[in-house]
């Protein structure tokens, strides 16, 4: 289906609220009904209708089926932030004594899940540089039951053949799940390429107004009604319909707005290149990326998320750098209006930042929708205070 007509018309039905062009927010936790039959079966089954909302609600139903059709997938699950999609996907496929071979620095809370969590349970995982297929296939033992993906990483941007780890893992049995927040359905869809489960916050590009927070998991109708009957309706963590309305709302101008950002973010990263304060920069779609070959075989685009170190080394020039910024602001996320860096050196103490260790002294840039020329100024004039 045309991605117009997913954002524009599925899963509406307007002749059922006033010919409205915006869906209504249902706002209720109950749904009464008038025969005891009726409500039997839908406490037998609470996907198949409308009984309290930690199920289904036809507001989410709404956003539902629009975001499972982005993804090419069967069906999808909406939950109330990308980390409850990305917990809800693991638990769902593993159990005592597994054991799971994920990228190496995967997303924050997913990494937190591997390492604080599962262990509990019994459940190890073994990280890899992800680019390797020969990685994959080392790292997989008797027990493995979960292949974790994150193709771009949201840091160094690092990717995955995704097809071809996809294949393997079918093969033995193994479940895939991709975070594929960096490019949204829009730039890579892991579905069709053989992944089971595609997750991405929807707090980022789908919201695009950094004002909600949402997570989508797609895969076959099979794989969601599993997470549906107990991990979704267990924990709770279904998105509330103002929130599914919010994203509704985002994805009518998400391919706008997503070309706006491309076509911004190739000026920026083009002026950052030449930059003699600007030392390494790391993007997917620019010719010197170590995986170019490969992103450009994989991702329809790239945009939006960028990571440079700057000539000048040492703590005390990111932090010049990142406070003199006076329209960029210093925040994490991404996806929203605005544009947005983040030191990675924000993320530890400073007796930890490690002057030979290149990543620490990556500062990655977001580029939002404000005109082009207007961030470039203010870069400028930062990289100008280094001098
Ligand atoms: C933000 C983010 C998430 C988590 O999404 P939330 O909606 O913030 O919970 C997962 N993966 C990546 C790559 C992200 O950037």
């Amino acid at each position: 289906m045309n991605f117009s007509e997913i954002i524009n018309e599925l899963g509406e039905d307007r002749e059922n609220y006033f010919r409205a062009v915006a869906p209504p927010i249902v706002q209720t936790s109950n749904f009464a009904f008038k025969k005891v039959d009726d409500m039997m079966n839908a406490l037998s089954d609470e996907g198949s209708s409308y009984l309290y909302s930690r199920g289904i609600n036809p507001t989410v139903d709404i956003l539902r089926k629009k975001l499972a059709a982005l993804d090419e997938a069967e069906d999808c699950l909406v939950f109330n932030s990308g980390a409850a999609a990305i917990f809800a996907g693991i638990l769902a496929n593993v159990k005592a004594g597994d054991h799971i071979v994920s990228v190496k620095a995967p997303y924050t809370w997913a990494q937190r899940m591997f390492d604080v969590i599962l262990p509990r349970f019994q459940v190890t995982t073994s990280y890899i540089e992800g680019g390797s297929l020969d990685n994959w296939k080392a790292a997989t033992k008797e027990n493995t039951s979960f292949y974790y993906l994150e193709s771009p990483n949201s840091w160094d941007f690092a990717i995955q053949p995704i097809e071809e780890i996809a294949a393997i893992a079918k093969q033995k049995g193994i479940v895939t799940l991709i975070d594929n927040s960096y490019c949204t359905p829009l730039y890579q869809r892991p579905i069709p390429m053989g992944i089971d489960l595609s997750m991405q916050t929807a707090t980022k590009y789908i919201g695009g107004h950094s004002d909600v927070l949402g997570g989508v998991l797609s895969g076959s109708s099979a794989m969601i009604k599993k997470i549906f009957d107990s991990e979704y309706l267990n924990i709770g963590s279904g998105i509330q319909p103002f929130n599914a309305w919010l994203l509704i709302r985002g994805l009518r101008t998400l391919p706008a707005r997503i070309e706006r950002i491309t076509r911004s973010t190739a000026e920026v990263v083009a002026f950052m290149k030449q930059h003699p304060q600007v030392d390494t920069l790391l993007f997917p779609h620019d010719p010197g990326f170590p995986q170019y070959e490969l992103a450009k075989k994989q991702m329809k685009g790239a945009c939006g998320l960028f990571t440079f170190s700057l000539k000048n080394k040492g703590r005390q020039s990111i932090v010049k750098f990142c406070e003199s910024l006076k329209h960029v602001l210093m925040a994490v996320s991404w996806g929203g209006h605005e544009s947005l860096v983040i030191p990675k050196c924000a993320g530890m103490k400073a007796s930890d930042f490690d002057d030979s260790n290149e990543s620490h002294h990556y500062i990655r840039m977001y580029v939002g929708l404000e005109e082009p020329e207007y961030l470039i100024n203010d870069l400028n004039q930062a990289l100008a205070s280094l001098d």
